[in-house]
């Protein structure tokens, strides 16, 4: 008899994982270092897979009150290029998404432990030990470590480049840009990093940025200056921000990013690594969560069937391998000062390679979900 696996990390991740172990009839334990339902830095943008997988664990992101994205638009000063997206997708708060799939996780039968950090895993003879503050702390046979952007100190992703920065603000719009913004996605290329606006549930609108981090530095190291840069570099964005009301009290950032990290099999060292520590797309791509959510019920499938994690990390880092090359080559374009001007001119005059770069950056066909599992309403 093997012991119920412990998940660390209750993000997409994480309670993906421990949705699918709790509905074959496991009971994992699921440790998160939260207390309670969290904003996130990430552009809250959910592609058709990540919508499939979600509705596939329980959750409806329309009930959840996401709003509805059909185009993309590409901006650059004051050129915009766009194209109809080649899938559905909706942009839901990540406090509301994640809240939900926890609470799934939870009625499913998993153990859901909150507020406890776990700040050092170690394996000795077979066995996990998760230290968590003083002295308590959890031990597994299995470990599933589902942390997302923030590494257990002990266990860091082998990646040196560490060197981008992820901002978010909420935002009540003016009448004008939120009637524009209905329906669409707008990508603002300036030098050194991309911002990405958006509406969610509620009528709110996202403002999500990655930048690199010396660009960061060079336009002040701080949300008001990279704003004001950016409105200065494109008129039809300061037009988009102008009059919008700020929802939170200050933006949320994460340091140190290491965009186009992908685990091998050798980083395994026993445990399954999921979601962003298994790999960390551009976030351009939007993809994040339908990989998040798409390697927890992989690992979670392939310990059912008596794999180990080597097995699940060489699987997954096969289907992922495209898709991160792809998405890689354009996050450098992007971000290139250089770049950006053409990029845009030349998905004006040809949409279709807008539509492209969205499909092409999605986990392939292969590991979609069966169209019964789609179909499954929220319960
Ligand atoms: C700037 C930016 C924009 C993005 N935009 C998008 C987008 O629009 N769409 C998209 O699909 N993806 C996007 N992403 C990527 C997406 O946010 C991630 O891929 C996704 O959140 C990964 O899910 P996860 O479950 O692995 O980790 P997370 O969502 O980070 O969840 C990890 C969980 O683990 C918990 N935790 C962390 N450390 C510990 C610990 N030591 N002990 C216990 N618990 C712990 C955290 O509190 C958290 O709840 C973006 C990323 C960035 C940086």
């Amino acid at each position: 008899m093997r012991r119920d696996p412990l998940i660390i990390g209750a993000g997409p991740a994480g309670s993906a994982a421990a949705i699918t172990l709790a509905q074959a009839g496991y009971r994992p334990v699921l440790v998160e270092r939260t207390t309670g339902p969290a904003d996130k830095v990430c552009g809250d943008f959910l592609s058709d897979d990540a919508i499939q997988r979600v509705r596939g664990l329980g959750v409806d992101p329309v009930a959840l009150g996401a709003s509805s994205i059909q185009r993309v638009r590409l901006i650059h000063g004051e050129g915009i290029a766009e194209a109809t997206l080649p899938f559905p997708a909706f942009g839901l708060s990540r406090r509301g998404l994640d809240a939900a799939l926890l609470s799934r996780a939870e009625s499913a039968g998993a153990i859901v432990q909150r507020g406890q950090t776990v700040r050092h895993l170690t394996l000795d003879l077979g066995e996990w030990t998760a230290q968590t503050g003083d002295q308590s702390g959890f031990t597994a046979e299995t470990v599933f470590l589902a942390t997302g952007k923030h590494d257990v100190r002990n266990l860091p992703r082998a990646r040196s480049d560490r060197g981008a920065v992820g901002m978010k603000m909420y935002f009540h719009l003016a009448p004008g840009p939120a009637k524009t913004l209905d329906g669409a996605i707008e990508l603002t290329l300036f030098p050194g990093g991309y911002a990405g606006l958006q509406l969610v549930e509620n009528g709110r609108a996202v403002l999500c940025i990655a930048i690199l981090r010396q660009a960061f530095q060079r336009y002040g190291g701080g949300w008001p200056g990279l704003i004001a840069s950016i409105e200065q570099r494109s008129r039809r964005f300061a037009a988009m921000v102008a009059g919008a009301r700020p929802l939170l009290a200050r933006p949320l950032a994460v340091a140190g990013i290491p965009y186009g990290y992908q685990a091998g099999p050798e980083d395994s060292g026993g445990l399954f690594r999921l979601g962003d520590q298994a790999a960390v797309i551009p976030s351009l791509t939007g993809d994040g969560m339908a990989i998040a959510l798409h390697s927890g019920q992989s690992a979670a499938e392939t310990w059912m069937a008596g794999g180990d994690s080597v097995a699940y990390q060489r699987a997954l880092g096969s289907t992922l391998r495209t898709q991160m090359r792809l998405a890689g080559l354009l996050h450098h374009a992007c971000m290139s000062g250089l770049v950006q001007a053409g990029l845009t001119r030349g998905a004006r005059v040809f949409p279709g390679l807008l539509r492209y770069a969205a499909s092409g950056t999605r986990l392939p066909p292969t590991v979609a979900l069966p169209e019964e599992m789609v179909r499954i309403p929220a319960g």
